[in-house]
Protein backbone atom coordinates (compact mmCIF):
# COMPACT_ATOMS: atom_id res chain seq x y z
CA UNK A 1 0.00 0.00 0.00
CA UNK A 2 2.44 2.06 1.09
CA UNK A 3 4.60 1.41 -2.32
CA UNK A 4 1.39 1.87 -4.22
CA UNK A 5 1.11 5.68 -2.64
CA UNK A 6 4.32 6.58 -3.29
CA UNK A 7 4.07 5.28 -7.41
CA UNK A 8 1.30 7.47 -7.65
CA UNK A 9 3.07 10.66 -5.80
CA UNK A 10 5.83 10.17 -8.42
CA UNK A 11 3.06 9.76 -11.34
CA UNK A 12 1.69 13.00 -10.02
CA UNK A 13 4.22 14.79 -9.72
CA UNK A 14 5.65 14.37 -13.19
CA UNK A 15 2.05 15.04 -14.82
CA UNK A 16 2.17 18.36 -12.62
CA UNK A 17 5.57 19.33 -13.96
CA UNK A 18 5.48 18.51 -17.54
CA UNK A 19 5.30 20.69 -19.78
CA UNK A 20 4.10 20.56 -22.92
CA UNK A 21 5.75 22.01 -25.56
CA UNK A 22 5.33 22.58 -29.50
CA UNK A 23 7.80 22.68 -32.60
CA UNK A 24 6.69 23.51 -35.87
CA UNK A 25 8.82 22.74 -39.14
CA UNK A 26 7.66 24.50 -42.39
CA UNK A 27 9.35 23.50 -45.57
CA UNK A 28 8.30 25.97 -48.68
CA UNK A 29 7.15 24.55 -51.49
CA UNK A 30 7.91 20.78 -51.04
CA UNK A 31 5.75 18.79 -52.69
CA UNK A 32 4.44 15.02 -51.23
CA UNK A 33 5.99 12.44 -53.56
CA UNK A 34 9.32 14.54 -53.80
CA UNK A 35 9.62 13.89 -50.13
CA UNK A 36 8.78 10.31 -50.50
CA UNK A 37 11.31 10.52 -52.98
CA UNK A 38 13.90 11.84 -51.21
CA UNK A 39 16.48 10.17 -48.35
CA UNK A 40 14.69 11.66 -45.17
CA UNK A 41 15.65 10.13 -42.18
CA UNK A 42 14.61 12.63 -39.51
CA UNK A 43 11.17 13.48 -41.46
CA UNK A 44 10.87 9.38 -41.42
CA UNK A 45 11.69 8.93 -37.55
CA UNK A 46 8.82 11.47 -36.90
CA UNK A 47 6.42 9.35 -39.47
CA UNK A 48 6.77 6.87 -37.46
CA UNK A 49 5.90 7.90 -34.41
CA UNK A 50 2.76 9.78 -34.99
CA UNK A 51 0.16 10.72 -37.86
CA UNK A 52 1.73 11.21 -41.72
CA UNK A 53 -0.06 12.13 -44.24
CA UNK A 54 0.98 11.98 -48.18
CA UNK A 55 -2.47 13.41 -49.56
CA UNK A 56 -2.61 16.43 -47.14
CA UNK A 57 -4.33 18.72 -50.46
CA UNK A 58 -3.73 22.26 -49.98
CA UNK A 59 -7.57 23.84 -50.48
CA UNK A 60 -6.87 27.39 -51.10
CA UNK A 61 -4.47 28.84 -53.46
CA UNK A 62 -0.74 26.99 -54.11
CA UNK A 63 0.90 30.56 -53.12
CA UNK A 64 3.18 31.54 -50.37
CA UNK A 65 1.25 33.90 -49.17
CA UNK A 66 -2.03 31.97 -48.61
CA UNK A 67 -0.33 28.96 -47.54
CA UNK A 68 1.36 30.01 -44.76
CA UNK A 69 -1.56 32.46 -43.63
CA UNK A 70 -3.83 29.03 -43.77
CA UNK A 71 -1.46 27.31 -41.52
CA UNK A 72 -0.93 29.64 -39.19
CA UNK A 73 -4.70 31.19 -38.87
CA UNK A 74 -5.99 27.74 -38.57
CA UNK A 75 -8.94 29.17 -41.87
CA UNK A 76 -8.86 28.87 -45.14
CA UNK A 77 -8.31 31.60 -47.71
CA UNK A 78 -12.24 32.76 -47.67
CA UNK A 79 -11.76 33.66 -44.19
CA UNK A 80 -8.22 35.24 -43.54
CA UNK A 81 -8.55 36.86 -47.39
CA UNK A 82 -4.49 36.44 -48.31
CA UNK A 83 -4.29 35.77 -51.72
CA UNK A 84 -0.54 37.21 -52.35
CA UNK A 85 3.30 37.39 -51.00
CA UNK A 86 2.49 41.07 -49.84
CA UNK A 87 -0.31 39.81 -47.18
CA UNK A 88 -2.43 42.81 -48.47
CA UNK A 89 -6.31 42.80 -47.37
CA UNK A 90 -6.00 40.19 -45.00
CA UNK A 91 -8.23 39.75 -42.00
CA UNK A 92 -5.59 38.92 -39.52
CA UNK A 93 -7.89 41.14 -36.97
CA UNK A 94 -10.58 38.47 -36.94
CA UNK A 95 -8.58 35.60 -37.47
CA UNK A 96 -5.29 36.33 -36.04
CA UNK A 97 -2.02 34.00 -35.82
CA UNK A 98 -2.83 30.87 -33.68
CA UNK A 99 -0.28 31.91 -30.93
CA UNK A 100 -2.36 35.01 -30.51
CA UNK A 101 -5.14 32.24 -28.89
CA UNK A 102 -2.41 30.94 -26.94
CA UNK A 103 -1.54 34.17 -25.13
CA UNK A 104 -5.44 34.72 -24.61
CA UNK A 105 -6.02 31.48 -23.21
CA UNK A 106 -2.75 31.72 -21.09
CA UNK A 107 -0.62 35.30 -20.98
CA UNK A 108 2.29 33.27 -19.77
CA UNK A 109 2.71 31.10 -22.31
CA UNK A 110 5.04 32.08 -25.16
CA UNK A 111 5.48 31.58 -28.86
CA UNK A 112 8.32 32.21 -31.03
CA UNK A 113 9.01 32.31 -35.05
CA UNK A 114 12.15 31.83 -36.86
CA UNK A 115 11.93 33.07 -40.46
CA UNK A 116 14.36 34.01 -43.44
CA UNK A 117 11.46 34.60 -46.04
CA UNK A 118 11.01 38.76 -45.25
CA UNK A 119 7.08 39.26 -46.35
CA UNK A 120 6.75 36.69 -43.21
CA UNK A 121 8.39 37.72 -40.99
CA UNK A 122 7.37 41.46 -41.62
CA UNK A 123 3.24 40.27 -41.35
CA UNK A 124 4.09 37.91 -38.04
CA UNK A 125 6.00 40.89 -35.87
CA UNK A 126 2.66 42.23 -34.53
CA UNK A 127 0.60 38.88 -35.03
CA UNK A 128 0.30 37.07 -31.73
CA UNK A 129 4.20 36.01 -31.27
CA UNK A 130 5.97 36.88 -28.63
CA UNK A 131 9.14 36.68 -30.27
CA UNK A 132 10.21 37.16 -34.09
CA UNK A 133 13.51 36.14 -35.46
CA UNK A 134 14.81 36.83 -38.70
CA UNK A 135 16.98 34.74 -40.40
CA UNK A 136 19.78 35.26 -43.16
CA UNK A 137 18.94 32.22 -45.16
CA UNK A 138 18.02 29.05 -43.43
CA UNK A 139 21.52 27.61 -41.66
CA UNK A 140 20.99 30.96 -40.47
CA UNK A 141 17.21 30.26 -39.04
CA UNK A 142 18.45 26.53 -38.07
CA UNK A 143 21.38 28.43 -35.97
CA UNK A 144 19.07 30.38 -34.35
CA UNK A 145 16.45 28.33 -33.63
CA UNK A 146 18.87 25.41 -31.91
CA UNK A 147 20.21 28.40 -30.08
CA UNK A 148 16.88 29.20 -28.90
CA UNK A 149 15.68 25.19 -28.26
CA UNK A 150 19.02 25.50 -26.04
CA UNK A 151 19.07 28.72 -23.99
CA UNK A 152 15.38 29.74 -23.58
CA UNK A 153 11.91 27.68 -23.29
CA UNK A 154 9.46 28.95 -25.71
CA UNK A 155 5.72 26.99 -24.91
CA UNK A 156 5.58 26.87 -29.26
CA UNK A 157 8.85 27.28 -31.46
CA UNK A 158 8.34 27.67 -35.45
CA UNK A 159 11.02 27.83 -38.12
CA UNK A 160 10.40 28.52 -41.63
CA UNK A 161 12.68 26.83 -44.07
CA UNK A 162 13.03 28.51 -47.56
CA UNK A 163 15.55 27.02 -49.63
CA UNK A 164 13.56 23.41 -51.02
CA UNK A 165 11.05 26.43 -52.68
CA UNK A 166 14.58 28.41 -54.28
CA UNK A 167 15.42 25.15 -55.48
CA UNK A 168 12.60 24.30 -57.42
CA UNK A 169 11.90 27.90 -58.70
CA UNK A 170 15.44 28.27 -60.36
CA UNK A 171 15.68 24.49 -61.19
CA UNK A 172 12.31 23.00 -61.60
CA UNK A 173 9.86 20.97 -58.89
CA UNK A 174 10.00 17.92 -60.55
CA UNK A 175 10.90 14.48 -59.01
CA UNK A 176 13.49 14.02 -61.07
CA UNK A 177 15.58 16.92 -60.75
CA UNK A 178 18.26 15.75 -58.23
CA UNK A 179 18.55 19.60 -57.30
CA UNK A 180 15.40 19.82 -55.80
CA UNK A 181 15.44 16.26 -53.85
CA UNK A 182 18.56 17.14 -52.33
CA UNK A 183 17.35 20.51 -51.44
CA UNK A 184 14.60 18.23 -49.66
CA UNK A 185 17.31 16.11 -47.90
CA UNK A 186 18.88 19.10 -46.70
CA UNK A 187 15.88 20.13 -44.95
CA UNK A 188 16.05 16.56 -43.52
CA UNK A 189 19.32 17.09 -42.11
CA UNK A 190 18.50 20.25 -40.41
CA UNK A 191 15.12 18.74 -38.88
CA UNK A 192 17.99 15.62 -37.48
CA UNK A 193 19.78 18.74 -35.91
CA UNK A 194 16.58 20.38 -34.22
CA UNK A 195 15.18 16.86 -32.82
CA UNK A 196 18.74 16.97 -31.67
CA UNK A 197 18.51 20.44 -29.87
CA UNK A 198 15.52 19.31 -28.57
CA UNK A 199 16.60 15.73 -26.71
CA UNK A 200 19.67 17.29 -25.20
CA UNK A 201 18.05 20.64 -23.61
CA UNK A 202 18.22 20.26 -19.88
CA UNK A 203 15.19 19.85 -18.61
CA UNK A 204 14.09 17.37 -21.78
CA UNK A 205 12.99 14.47 -19.06
CA UNK A 206 9.92 16.57 -18.37
CA UNK A 207 9.30 17.56 -21.56
CA UNK A 208 6.18 16.80 -23.61
CA UNK A 209 7.17 17.62 -26.99
CA UNK A 210 4.73 17.75 -30.30
CA UNK A 211 6.64 17.92 -33.55
CA UNK A 212 4.12 19.37 -36.47
CA UNK A 213 5.43 19.92 -40.06
CA UNK A 214 4.18 20.29 -43.21
CA UNK A 215 4.72 22.75 -46.19
CA UNK A 216 2.23 25.58 -47.73
CA UNK A 217 2.07 23.93 -51.44
CA UNK A 218 3.50 21.88 -54.18
CA UNK A 219 4.91 23.10 -57.58
CA UNK A 220 4.94 22.26 -61.21
CA UNK A 221 8.36 23.15 -63.64
CA UNK A 222 9.73 25.97 -61.99
CA UNK A 223 6.51 27.75 -60.31
CA UNK A 224 3.32 26.87 -58.29
CA UNK A 225 0.46 29.13 -57.73
CA UNK A 226 -2.13 26.99 -60.18
CA UNK A 227 -4.21 23.97 -59.58
CA UNK A 228 -2.28 21.16 -60.69
CA UNK A 229 -2.43 18.20 -58.65
CA UNK A 230 1.87 18.59 -57.99
CA UNK A 231 0.59 22.04 -56.95
CA UNK A 232 -1.88 20.90 -54.41
CA UNK A 233 -0.87 17.28 -52.94
CA UNK A 234 1.21 18.63 -50.13
CA UNK A 235 1.91 16.66 -46.85
CA UNK A 236 1.40 16.46 -43.27
CA UNK A 237 3.38 15.05 -40.06
CA UNK A 238 2.45 15.11 -36.77
CA UNK A 239 4.79 13.51 -33.89
CA UNK A 240 4.87 12.81 -30.26
CA UNK A 241 4.66 10.23 -27.39
CA UNK A 242 0.62 11.15 -27.41
CA UNK A 243 -0.56 10.78 -30.94
CA UNK A 244 -2.03 7.96 -32.50
CA UNK A 245 0.30 6.24 -35.05
CA UNK A 246 -1.61 6.83 -37.97
CA UNK A 247 -1.49 6.68 -41.91
CA UNK A 248 -3.57 8.47 -43.90
CA UNK A 249 -4.43 8.52 -47.36
CA UNK A 250 -7.55 10.72 -49.00
CA UNK A 251 -8.74 11.30 -52.45
CA UNK A 252 -8.16 14.69 -54.17
CA UNK A 253 -11.33 16.58 -52.48
CA UNK A 254 -11.09 19.50 -54.70
CA UNK A 255 -10.28 22.67 -53.96
CA UNK A 256 -12.03 25.98 -51.95
CA UNK A 257 -9.93 27.90 -54.37
CA UNK A 258 -10.32 27.22 -58.01
CA UNK A 259 -13.02 27.03 -60.18
CA UNK A 260 -14.06 24.20 -61.28
CA UNK A 261 -13.09 22.01 -58.60
CA UNK A 262 -16.09 21.40 -56.25
CA UNK A 263 -15.11 20.23 -53.09
CA UNK A 264 -16.01 17.30 -51.34
CA UNK A 265 -16.81 18.14 -47.52
CA UNK A 266 -16.79 14.37 -46.03
CA UNK A 267 -13.22 13.95 -47.37
CA UNK A 268 -11.97 17.21 -46.26
CA UNK A 269 -13.20 16.27 -42.57
CA UNK A 270 -11.19 13.43 -42.04
CA UNK A 271 -7.81 13.83 -43.40
CA UNK A 272 -5.09 16.41 -41.68
CA UNK A 273 -4.57 19.42 -43.56
CA UNK A 274 -2.76 22.42 -42.86
CA UNK A 275 -5.45 24.26 -41.27
CA UNK A 276 -5.16 21.63 -38.65
CA UNK A 277 -1.60 22.84 -37.75
CA UNK A 278 -2.62 25.73 -35.19
CA UNK A 279 -5.76 23.30 -33.64
CA UNK A 280 -3.53 20.84 -33.50
CA UNK A 281 -0.70 23.05 -31.48
CA UNK A 282 -3.03 24.60 -29.27
CA UNK A 283 -4.81 21.25 -27.89
CA UNK A 284 -1.43 20.31 -26.92
CA UNK A 285 -0.80 23.47 -24.61
CA UNK A 286 -4.43 23.25 -23.48
CA UNK A 287 -5.15 19.36 -23.26
CA UNK A 288 -8.62 20.24 -21.82
CA UNK A 289 -9.84 21.80 -25.14
CA UNK A 290 -11.51 20.21 -28.17
CA UNK A 291 -12.61 20.42 -31.35
CA UNK A 292 -15.78 21.72 -30.62
CA UNK A 293 -14.32 25.25 -28.86
CA UNK A 294 -12.08 25.25 -31.78
CA UNK A 295 -15.52 25.30 -34.18
CA UNK A 296 -16.87 28.00 -31.76
CA UNK A 297 -13.64 30.39 -32.49
CA UNK A 298 -14.53 29.56 -36.45
CA UNK A 299 -11.37 27.84 -37.47
CA UNK A 300 -11.49 25.75 -39.82
CA UNK A 301 -9.12 22.89 -38.71
CA UNK A 302 -9.29 20.54 -36.55
CA UNK A 303 -6.77 18.84 -33.31
CA UNK A 304 -5.70 15.47 -34.09
CA UNK A 305 -4.83 15.39 -30.49
CA UNK A 306 -8.90 15.02 -30.64
CA UNK A 307 -9.32 12.47 -32.83
CA UNK A 308 -9.45 8.47 -31.84
CA UNK A 309 -9.98 5.79 -34.58
CA UNK A 310 -10.78 3.04 -31.60
CA UNK A 311 -14.08 5.90 -30.51
CA UNK A 312 -15.06 6.62 -34.59
CA UNK A 313 -17.03 3.77 -34.45
CA UNK A 314 -20.71 5.35 -33.32
CA UNK A 315 -19.18 9.00 -35.61
CA UNK A 316 -18.35 7.24 -38.81
CA UNK A 317 -21.11 4.42 -38.62
CA UNK A 318 -21.90 4.13 -42.44
CA UNK A 319 -17.98 3.69 -42.78
CA UNK A 320 -16.13 0.16 -42.50
CA UNK A 321 -14.08 -0.77 -39.37
CA UNK A 322 -12.16 -3.67 -40.16
CA UNK A 323 -10.50 -4.75 -37.36
CA UNK A 324 -7.77 -7.22 -38.09
CA UNK A 325 -5.00 -8.87 -35.27
CA UNK A 326 -2.33 -6.51 -36.57
CA UNK A 327 -3.69 -3.20 -37.50
CA UNK A 328 -7.03 -1.56 -37.47
CA UNK A 329 -7.82 -0.42 -40.94
CA UNK A 330 -10.78 2.57 -41.59
CA UNK A 331 -12.03 2.56 -44.74
CA UNK A 332 -14.83 5.40 -45.86
CA UNK A 333 -16.01 3.63 -48.94
CA UNK A 334 -17.94 6.99 -50.14
CA UNK A 335 -14.54 8.97 -50.83
CA UNK A 336 -11.86 6.47 -50.85
CA UNK A 337 -10.10 7.59 -47.30
CA UNK A 338 -7.76 5.32 -45.34
CA UNK A 339 -6.87 5.25 -42.15
CA UNK A 340 -4.47 2.60 -40.79
CA UNK A 341 -1.84 1.80 -37.99
CA UNK A 342 1.07 3.03 -39.02
CA UNK A 343 3.05 0.32 -40.12
CA UNK A 344 6.21 2.07 -41.64
CA UNK A 345 6.66 1.54 -45.49
CA UNK A 346 9.94 3.29 -46.58
ZN1 LIG B 1 5.77 28.88 -50.62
Amino acid sequence: MRFLLSFLFVVILKLAFTQNKVLIIGIDGCRADALEKAHTPNLDSLRKSGIYCATSWQLGKTKSGPGWSSMLTGVWDFKHNVSDNQFLNHNFEEFPFFPSYVKRLDASKKSVLVVGWKSLFRISKNNGWDCCLKGKNDNDCLSKTIKLLKNESFDVNMIHLNDVDFAGHTTGFELDNKKYIEAIEEADRKIGKLLNAIKNRPNFKNENWLILSSTDHGGKGKHHSGNSIEERKVWWIASSNHIQKLEITANDPGSYFYENMPSDSSIIELYPSIVDIAATAINHLFPNLSNKEFKAWGLDGKSWLDFKVNSSKELYAENELVLDKKELLFYNKACSIEIKINEFKK
